[in-house]
């Protein structure tokens, strides 16, 4: 009989814990140790702006996660060997056979801002959410620097708390990597009607800090504007946690821990999954994910692997979806906007918009605004995580808005109808 191995995970976000429930299913006699840095039991992050606006309570955001499991929290991980992982606070060691490298990302911070300085905020964990509730509460006015969607999803929560929100947007809209331009119209127009101002084609060139030290009290634009304000939240992209791996051989790009499609890196028996992770495609463009769903992915992919079942049929397509409901806009950005070779289908009526993208008969890209159009979703994400070319009939009820589950059924003789076998 073969030997319970030892897996360690580090970092309990939704990578971790997918790994930790697919080695559990798969080998319930293997021991695994899942270490977080953070001090409470893995949450669900998506909801952090919720827990700002009171909606949610901590423990809503609490996830149950799979049983026998030996959870480390408040302890990082400092550096790692072939054998063993070690712990920073009281510098011991933990040996293991498997090693998933689950980190995530943190917030990137603007030069301007490099200092540490209270009012200066991120949103990632439910500490740095009680650091802005507290801001805020002595806050008349706040500044978010970065139209992407933790901001635009946090801009109501903070208005809802009586404060006067800006949002600052480099591009020329709102959610430039998320969606075009014009869908993108559309929930700027929400946040209007919510009171949100936003300005786009601005950055912000300098933060005031008050003279005492503690605290700012308004930035100014590239434009030479200026804004008052006491709470200054940034949201302008990610780093992945990597720094802690500084000294060891893991293979690495400025990106993310190098993994191929199973989440193996360079090194025997270490992989890794989540915002910390990149692979690259076949044309050797770099991809990280950053979302919560790739993270569970990529973590069930690494679990398989780590117990030895490493290969996956469609490996290389990783269902990348981003839905929220801002000020009263329902909407859904899935899959790619980016491909070289890429058919773009849009209609923008009076149910909201809807824009589906092709690339070489796939379905891989969709957005939809607009309750109606979220409706079948689910059936347009199936269909770009698939990544298999679309028969004619198929397409055809694509583009008439026809598209309905009945689509992904099975044929009879075992063919899926999406693939026009
Ligand atoms: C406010 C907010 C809203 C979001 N909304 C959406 C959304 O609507 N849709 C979506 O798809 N995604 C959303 N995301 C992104 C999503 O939460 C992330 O993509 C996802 O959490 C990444 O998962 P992960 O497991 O890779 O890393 P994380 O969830 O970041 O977990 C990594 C964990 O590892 C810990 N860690 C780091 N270094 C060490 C160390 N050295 N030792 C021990 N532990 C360590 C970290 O503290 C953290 O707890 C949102 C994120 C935020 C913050």
């Amino acid at each position: 009989m073969m030997e319970a191995r030892r897996h360690v995970i580090i970092g309990a976000g939704p990578a971790g814990m997918a790994a930790a429930a697919m080695i559990r299913t798969q080998q319930p006699d293997d021991r695994i140790t899942v270490i977080s840095s953070e001090p409470y039991p893995p949450y669900f992050r998506p909801l952090l702006p919720l827990f700002l606006s009171g909606d949610r309570s901590i423990k809503d955001l609490i996830m149950q996660g799979p049983r026998g499991i030996k959870l480390i929290r408040s302890c990082n991980v400092a550096t790692i060997n072939r054998r063993s992982v070690i712990l920073k606070p009281r510098g011991g060691k933990i040996n293991y056979d498997r090693l998933l490298i689950a980190t995530g990302s943190s917030p990137q911070m603007p030069l301007v801002a490099m200092r540490n300085i209270h009012g200066v905020e991120c949103l990632r964990s439910i500490a740095q959410a009680r650091a802005i509730l507290n801001r805020a509460k002595d806050s008349k006015q706040a500044v978010l620097l970065g139209g992407g969607i933790l901001n635009i999803k946090t801009a109501p929560a903070l208005k809802q708390m009586g404060i006067d929100v800006t949002i600052i947007e480099r591009e020329k809209a709102i959610l430039p990597r998320l969606m075009p331009t014009d869908a993108a119209e559309l929930i700027s127009n929400g946040l209007h009607r919510a009171g949100i101002n936003i300005i786009t084609g601005q950055t912000v060139e300098k933060i005031h800090y008050n003279k005492s030290g503690i605290g700012i009290r308004k930035v100014t634009l590239s434009d030479g504007r200026e804004i008052s304000c006491q709470l200054l939240l940034i949201a302008i992209g990610n780093q992945p946690n990597m720094a802690w791996l500084e000294d060891t051989p893991i293979n690495r790009l400025p990106e993310g821990v190098l993994i191929d499609d199973c989440g193996r890196t360079n090194q025997p028996n270490i992989f890794a999954a989540g915002d910390v992770a990149c692979t690259t495609g076949p044309d050797g463009q770099v991809q990280t994910y950053g979302t919560w769903t790739a993270a569970i992915e990529m973590g069930h992919r690494a679990g398989k692997a780590m117990v030895g079942n490493g290969s996956s049929p469609h490996a290389r397509y990783m269902a990348t979806w981003n839905a929220a409901d801002v000020a009263g806009v329902p909407f859904i950005a899935m899959g790619s906007r980016v491909a070289s070779e890429k058919e773009v289908h849009t209609n923008r009526d009076r149910d909201g918009y809807r824009q589906v993208i092709f690339c070489d008969d796939r379905l891989v890209g969709a957005t939809f605004i607009g309750r109606h159009h979220l409706q079948r979703a689910g059936v347009y994400g199936a269909l770009i995580k698939q990544g298999i070319p679309v028969s004619p009939e198929i397409r055809a009820a694509i583009l008439n808005q026809r598209l309905n589950s009945a689509h992904l059924t099975h044929r009879a003789d075992g063919t899926h109808r999406a693939d026009g076998r």
